[in-house]
């Protein structure tokens, strides 16, 4: 599926006009956070807010995203819901780089490119199952999420001097 940009001179929008655009996007997977993401669900519906300013226009995109992770703790799948909600300003004939998007060029929006973008943004630095994971038992790797923690205790080393005590005993 190849992204088409959003032509917003061709909106032809007065000033202080608006129109809104519902689209169906297909961002690559953002790659951040070093586990692989996937989207949950694709295409991912998205809606955009032109509005034409004086010089330039305003936008706001939002949507719905499903991100499917790898929990940092326990290493089970982890899903995300993210709600997008993002705006730029994008004043051609502006220097102050404040007022230009840099998912505008030459009045095309690019749309997936600014979702991917915003998706990375929006994810928290570490991806977890569940805000209270119980992670991996250190000593057998078990995940903690799925046993009880309070009967999942391992009998402690046997100390080497009680064995040898054992032995004199013996
Ligand atoms: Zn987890
Ligand atoms: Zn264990």
């Amino acid at each position: 599926m190849v992204e088409r940009p959003i032509d917003l001179d061709a909106l032809a929008l007065r000033s202080g006009a608006a129109e809104r655009i519902e689209l169906d996007l297909e961002p690559e997977p953002p790659a951040a956070g070093g586990g692989g993401l996937t989207l949950g669900s694709t295409p991912v519906a998205a809606r955009i807010d032109v509005s034409r300013t004086s010089s330039g226009w305003a936008l706001r995109l939002r949507a719905g995203v499903v991100v499917l992770a790898e929990c940092a703790r326990c290493l089970g799948p982890a899903r995300l819901e993210l709600e997008i909600d993002v705006r730029e300003v994008e004043q051609g004939e502006a220097d102050d780089p404040d007022l230009r998007s840099p998912y505008v060029a030459d009045g095309l929006l690019e749309p997936a490119r600014w979702l991917r973008d915003a998706i990375v943004l929006a994810l928290p630095d570490r991806v977890l199952c569940r805000e209270d994971c119980a992670g991996l038992c250190a000593v057998c790797g078990v995940s903690l999420n799925e046993v009880d923690p309070a009967t999942h205790v391992h009998d402690p080393e046997p100390d080497p001097r009680f064995a040898k005590l054992r032995d004199l005993l013996g």
